[in-house]
Parts: structure tokens; sequence; C-alpha cells
């Protein structure tokens, strides 16, 4: 249908502009769940020297099979001091620095020791249960690439490292901002035809798991001044996007178009070819993105996963930004698709290692207890032809 913009080029225009928020230096302890802005190079080599991987005895393989007398100790953090003489054993244990002149460990299950000597009935391949000097990683080399985040095993190595503090992409500050005269906080009487807010707090924990700082700015009726004067608020705070939701019906619109324009902005809206999802709304009114999304719950939250989410991540300075899509098999038959692209909630089970993706009978964008029910959304493509139980489709699996 002419007038409907793809999903990707709406997606083109709400990164239009987005680069990666500058550059600050935060504690390795805090930096959980943050982006490097550089590549972290290491500091050290890993092992630092030669090591042994088990416990047994640092041997010359070529003394063997032999019955030495044992020379010394070597344990992790305490190195053997000295040399190792030819014809001699050294006790050695796992992660201690292999004694100069020793190369190979005999595990302490295959001898036999009896005071201080030590039987060793085979002779071992060189190198034997050796880590070697830089096995890991070595000074100078870059580990850790620009636009990652960091999560438990990359801070693991960037401490092993030994970075103390590292640099990272400042935090995306977000707002978020109900509109709609229906809407009541969580916790309060809702009166006659009105309903509880949901979305904003959906969309604070995306942004939190995104890396970003969320701040609720609440609830505003559908008024001009209203709605302004949270916009403003929110550009006076310095926040990097603001999230509104709601707002999607024809009047409404004009409201947000009357509000951008009172900033001094353009507004772009785009009737998206998607389902769900009605217009969204964007605007740069220098420095503050203003994204917004429709009402509905689904809608807001599948369009927060497929525009917000890519756009926190932009800003995060992540160099992965688009949502993942896998392949499954579709549960059961569908019918052919019309000109909007379909994100169709979806449970998933695992029939014999194949991964099964089933739609819930009912897909109405109000649905909040469906989409919680939901492990992944079905994409269709626009015009999909009708497709039938087994035949492939693409998933975007939801967090758990
Ligand atoms: P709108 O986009 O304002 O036309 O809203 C579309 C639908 O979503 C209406 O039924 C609204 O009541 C509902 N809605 C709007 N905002 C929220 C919200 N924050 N939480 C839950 N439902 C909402
Ligand atoms: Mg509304």
């Amino acid at each position: 249908m002419a007038g409907l913009t793809p999903v990707a080029d709406a997606l083109a225009k709400v990164l239009e502009g987005a680069g990666p928020l500058p550059e600050e230096w935060v504690s390795i302890g805090d930096a959980d769940g943050r982006v490097l802005s550089r590549a972290l190079v290491s500091r050290r080599t890993q092992p630092p020297s030669d090591m042994s991987s088990m416990d047994g005895y640092a041997v010359r393989a070529a003394d063997l099979p032999a019955t030495l007398p044992v020379a010394g100790e070597a344990a992790a953090g305490r190195p053997f001091a000295g040399s190792m003489t030819g014809g001699t054993a050294i006790r050695i244990f796992t992660g201690a620095g292999i004694p100069d002149g020793a190369d190979a460990v005999v595990i302490q299950e295959d001898v036999s020791r009896s005071g201080g000597m030590v039987t060793f009935r085979d002779r071992p391949a060189p190198g034997q249960f050796i880590r070697r000097k830089g096995l890991d990683f070595t000074e100078g080399a870059p580990a850790l690439a620009a636009g990652m985040r960091l999560e438990p095993r990359r801070l693991a190595l960037a401490a092993a490292m030994n970075h103390a503090a590292v640099p990272v992409h400042r935090r995306p500050r977000v707002a978020i901002l109900s509109t709609g005269d229906e809407l009541v906080e969580p916790g309060t009487e809702p009166g006659p035809g009105q309903i509880v807010s949901s979305n904003a707090l959906a969309l604070a924990a995306i942004v939190r798991r995104e890396g970003g700082e969320a701040t609720l700015l609440g609830i505003v009726p559908d008024r001009l001044d209203a709605t302004l004067a949270a916009v403003r608020h929110s550009r006076a705070e310095g926040h990097d996007i603001l999230v509104t939701s709601g707002g999607a019906s024809v009047g409404e619109h004009d409201l947000m178009r009357q509000v951008i324009a009172e900033e001094g902005a353009e507004p772009s809206f785009w009737k998206i070819a998607m389902r769900p999802g009605k217009p969204l709304m964007m605007a740069n009114l220098s420095g503050l993105r203003l994204l917004g999304l429709p009402g509905n719950p689904v809608a807001s939250f599948v369009c927060a996963t497929l525009f917000l989410g890519p756009l926190l991540r932009r800003l995060a300075g992540r160099n992965d930004i688009l949502p993942i899509e896998e392949s499954a098999a579709l549960g059961i038959g569908l019918a052919a698709n019309d000109h909007r692209q379909d994100y169709l909630r979806a449970t998933l089970t695992d029939t014999n290692g194949k991964l099964v993706a089933t739609p819930f009978p009912v897909q109405d964008s109000s649905m909040i207890r469906v989409l919680a029910e939901a492990e992944a959304l079905i994409v269709r493509a626009p015009h999909a032809s009708a497709a039938q139980a087994g035949e492939p489709c693409r998933i975007i699996r939801l967090a758990r």
C-alpha cells in the first residue's frame, strides 16, 4: 500500500545522525554493562611465564624413566628459587612457574613417591602439562574491541589484563513520558473509563537493560501545555532521548506536531508498514531525540524493540545494534500476509533439537498478558505467501 514506510527505512531515519556518546573512564568495578569506547590492549602477558597445568613433578623429559631425588618445590605464587639440575625432580602445583631446566610435568597419579625419592615409569613428551608463557594473552595485544559491551566474561578478561579503569561511552539518558487522559499510575484506583499505565515501566526496564539511565516523567493529559512542559523539562535536564507513549490517534498527533513546532523543530511521522505498530514519531530537538511510540502496549513494546533498542545501542556505542533474528519452524500454518510486516507473539518449543515457533491464536495489540507469555516474535515479511506448519520462519527471541 502506498504511503507506508518499510520498517528498515523508518529505522534508518530513527538512527539518522545518531552516534556514540562521548567517552568517560570508569573503574573496572563499575563497568558492568558499559560499552568500550576503544579497544583494550593487554597490559600484561598471561601466563607471565611457563606454568604447570597440573599437580605433580617438574622434570627433564630426557632423564626419564628413572627414580630421582626431589630437589625442591614450586607452588602458585611461590616459584622454585634457582635452576633445576639434571637428574632431579621438583614437586610442582597447578599455576606454579616451571623451574628453569625443566621441560615437562608428570602428574602425581603417575609416580610413586618414597621419602625424598620419586619413581617415574614413562618418559613424557617435552612440554607435557606446561602452559606456555602468553598462551592466554600477551602484553600489547588488543583483546577487547571498541563497541563491545562489558559483561561478566569480558570484565574478567579486562581485570586479568590489569585494567583498573576502562574507557567507555557515556550512558544514554532517557526520559519516558506517558500521554493520555485515561491513564493512572500503577497502585492508583482508576476512575470510570481509566486504565493503569503500563508502557512506561516496560520502556524504563528496556532502557536500563540496554545500559541507559531511565527517568520516568509520569503521565500527562492530552493537552498542549502539559505535553510542552514535559518536553521542555526533558530538554532542560539534558536527556538524550525522550520516549513518549500514546498519542497515536489523529487529534493527538496534531498535538505532538504542535509541541514539536513550538520547540522549533520539524516533526517527522511515519506510518510504518508493520503490525503491531501505528505511526512512529521522531524529532530532533537540538540534542534531544524525541521518539513517539504508539500507546497500545504491544505496539509500544514491539516498536521499542525495533527502534528504541537500536537507537540506545547506537548512542551507547555498541557495534551490534540490530535485533538478532534466528530461524525456527512454524508450529501452525499461516495465511498469506498483507502489506504490513508482522511481529506475531509466539511460544517456542524445542522438538528433537528443532526450534518450533507457534503464534498465539489471538494477536490483539492491546493484550499485555499474551505479550508477557510470549517467548519470541515471528517476523513475517510484507506479502509473505501462505505457509504450512513446519515451514521455516524468522524469529526474534524475547528476553526472559
Ligand atoms: P494512543 O496511542 O494514545 O491512541 O493509545 C492507544 C491505546 O493504548 C489506547 O487504548 C490507550 O488507552 C492505550 N495506552 C496508551 N498509553 C498507555 C500506557 N502508558 N499504558 C497502557 N496503555 C496505554
Ligand atoms: Mg492516547
